[in-house]
C-alpha cells in the first residue's frame, strides 16, 4: 500500500501582536440550555434506545477572551460529540453576530453519553427506517443540529456581551487515581480494551495516563472567582441510563458553585482521552454509573479548590489565535463492505449483532460518508489560542489518544498547554501509529489511515510554536 501523504494547509490565522500595546484583558461567559426533547434517541453506544427523562440539563457553555481588537471564543456542549454541521453553523452565526473571526471560535463537546443520537451513519439509517415506516421520525422531534448550532452561537454572543475586565490565573494540578488507560496486553498476545476487572488474562497496560489537570481561573478585578476552564484526559462516559445526563462535569459545576458562589461558571472540556476511562481493573469493586459521576465530579472539585490558591497570574496576557487544517487520508472501503455494514444495522445479518460487528460496520459507513463529503482526505482542523507567555489552549477534532495529547504538551513552548479534543467534529477515535498496529476497539472505529494522530500532533505543535511570544 502506498504511504499516505499528509498535506498541511494553513487556512486562516488571526494574530495580534499585543505585547507592546498591552490592552486590557476582558473575559465573558454564558450558558445556554441544549437539553433535547424526551423521546429523542440516545446515542453513544451503537444502539438507538429512546430517552425517558432528564437527569441533568444538557448545556452549552461559552467563554470569550478579548484584548483590544483581538477576540477568541470557546463553547463546550454537553454532547457525546459535535458534528461538523453544528460547528460550521454555530461558528458562522456567532461570527456574524459578534465579529469574532470563524477561525478564532472553537466548538467542542464534553463527550457525555447521556446525550442524543442526532448525526452519523447509524442515526441516518434509524431516521430513514422511521420515515419509511411512519412518514415521520418520532425519535427526532426537532432539527437538533440547527437547534444546538443556534444555542452555541447565542452562548458566544452573550459571553461576548458579558466581557468585562478580568484577571486570569493558570496552573496545572495533579489529579491521580481517577483515570486509567483502558488498553491491555493480554496473555494471548493481543491488545484488548476494557478487559474487565481482575481479568487473569491481563499481562500489562498498553499505554500511559495523563494525570495533569490544567486549570484556568477567571477572576474579577477584585479577585473574586467568576469562572473556570479545565480539561482532563478521561472519558466522560461514567453516566448511563435513558435520562439525559451531563455526567461528572455537572457535579463539578455543583461542587464549585457551593464554594465559589451560585453564579460561578465551570467549563469542562475533555482532554485527549481516546484510550482513557475511569475503570480500575486492579480491583473488583463495582463502579456503578449511578454513583461514579458524583464521585469523580467531587474528586475534581476537591483538587481544583485545593489548587486555586497555588495558581499564578497568566504571564503577560497577550491574546492571539490561529487555525490550520491538515489533510488526513480516509481509508478505502468496498461496496461489499458498505452493503454488509448497512445490513448489519438493519438487523439483516443478525438480530443481535456482535459488538465488534457493529463497530466495524459503523467504521465502514463513516468512511463512506467522509469520502462522499471530502474525497480522499479529511481536512481536519486544529486551533490554538494564546492567552499569555506561559498559557495556551489547543484543540483537535475527534477522540484523540492520550499519548498524542501528551506529545503536544511536551513539545509546546507554553508551560500551561491545555489540550481539548472533540473540537469541530467528532465521530471516532484517533489512535497512535503504535495502537493501529495493536488493533482493538478504538482502532476498529477509525476510518482514517494510520499516522492521522501524529499528523494532528505536528499541526498542533506548529501552531503553538507560531504563537510563541
Ligand atoms: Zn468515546
Amino acid at each position: 500500500m502506498p504511504r499516505p501523504i499528509f498535506g498541511l494547509v494553513f487556512l486562516a490565522a488571526s494574530v495580534s501582536f499585543g505585547a507592546c500595546t498591552a490592552a486590557e484583558f476582558k473575559i465573558g461567559v454564558a450558558i445556554e440550555d441544549i437539553t433535547p426533547p424526551i423521546g429523542m434517541r440516545v446515542g453513544g453506544n451503537y444502539v438507538s434506545p429512546v430517552s425517558k427523562g432528564v437527569h441533568d440539563p444538557l448545556l452549552a457553555k461559552a467563554i470569550v477572551f478579548q484584548q483590544g481588537e483581538t477576540r477568541a471564543a470557546i463553547v463546550v456542549c454537553d454532547l457525546t460529540g459535535v458534528s461538523l454541521d453544528i460547528s460550521n453553523q454555530a461558528r458562522e452565526a456567532a461570527s456574524k453576530a459578534t465579529g469574532i473571526p470563524v477561525a478564532n471560535i472553537i466548538v467542542s463537546a464534553t463527550h457525555t453519553h447521556g446525550a442524543p443520537q442526532y448525526t452519523g451513519p447509524i442515526r441516518d439509517l434509524e431516521h430513514a427506517k422511521e420515515i419509511a415506516a411512519h412518514g415521520r421520525d418520532s425519535g427526532e422531534p426537532i432539527d437538533y443540529t440547527a437547534h444546538v448550532a443556534e444555542r452555541c452561537a447565542k452562548a458566544i454572543e452573550r459571553a461576548n456581551a458579558d466581557a468585562k475586565p478580568a484577571r486570569l490565573d493558570a496552573g496545572i494540578a495533579d489529579q491521580p487515581g481517577l483515570a486509567f488507560n483502558r488498553r491491555f496486553h493480554m496473555k494471548n498476545g493481543f491488545v484488548r480494551f476494557n478487559p474487565g476487572k481482575k481479568n487473569p488474562e491481563i499481562v500489562k497496560v498498553a499505554g500511559p495516563v495523563d494525570t495533569a489537570l490544567p486549570i484556568l481561573l477567571v477572576r474579577d478585578p477584585e479577585g473574586k472567582p467568576r469562572a473556570s476552564f479545565v480539561s482532563f484526559a478521561m472519558h466522560v462516559a461514567t453516566y448511563g441510563g435513558l435520562d439525559w445526563g451531563a455526567d461528572f462535569p455537572a457535579h463539578l459545576q455543583t461542587g464549585l458553585r457551593e464554594k465559589l458562589g451560585p453564579d460561578f461558571v465551570s467549563i469542562f472540556g475533555e482532554g485527549t482521552a481516546g484510550d482513557i476511562n475511569h475503570i480500575d481493573v486492579s480491583n473488583d469493586a463495582p463502579q456503578l454509573s449511578t454513583v461514579e459521576p458524583q464521585r469523580i465530579g467531587g474528586a475534581i472539585t476537591e483538587t481544583m479548590l485545593k489548587a486555586i490558591p497555588t495558581l499564578k497570574p497568566v504571564e503577560n496576557p497577550t491574546l492571539a489565535a490561529r487555525s490550520a487544517k491538515v489533510n488526513l487520508p480516509i481509508a478505502k472501503v468496498t461496496e461489499e463492505q458498505i452493503a454488509r455494514a448497512t445490513d448489519v444495522y438493519l438487523r439483516k445479518v443478525s438480530a443481535t449483532p456482535d459488538f465488534y460487528l457493529l463497530v466495524e460496520s459503523s467504521r465502514a459507513l463513516q468512511a463512506r460518508d467522509r469520502r462522499k463529503r471530502f474525497g480522499d482526505f479529511e481536512p481536519a482542523e486544529v486551533q490554538a489560542i494564546r492567552l499569555g507567555n506561559d498559557t495556551a489552549i489547543v484543540s483537535l477534532p475527534h477522540e484523540v489518544f492520550v499519548e498524542l495529547g501528551m506529545s503536544i504538551k511536551q513539545a509546546s513552548p507554553f508551560k500551561n498547554t491545555i489540550v481539548l479534543s472533540l473540537a469541530e467534529d467528532g465521530g471516532f477515535y484517533v489512535p497512535t501509529r503504535k495502537a493501529f498496529a495493536e488493533g482493538s476497539y478504538e482502532v476498529t472505529t477509525c476510518p482514517l489511515e494510520p499516522g492521522c494522530g501524529e499528523a494532528l500532533v505536528a499541526t498542533a505543535v506548529k501552531l503553538l510554536n507560531g504563537l510563541r511570544p
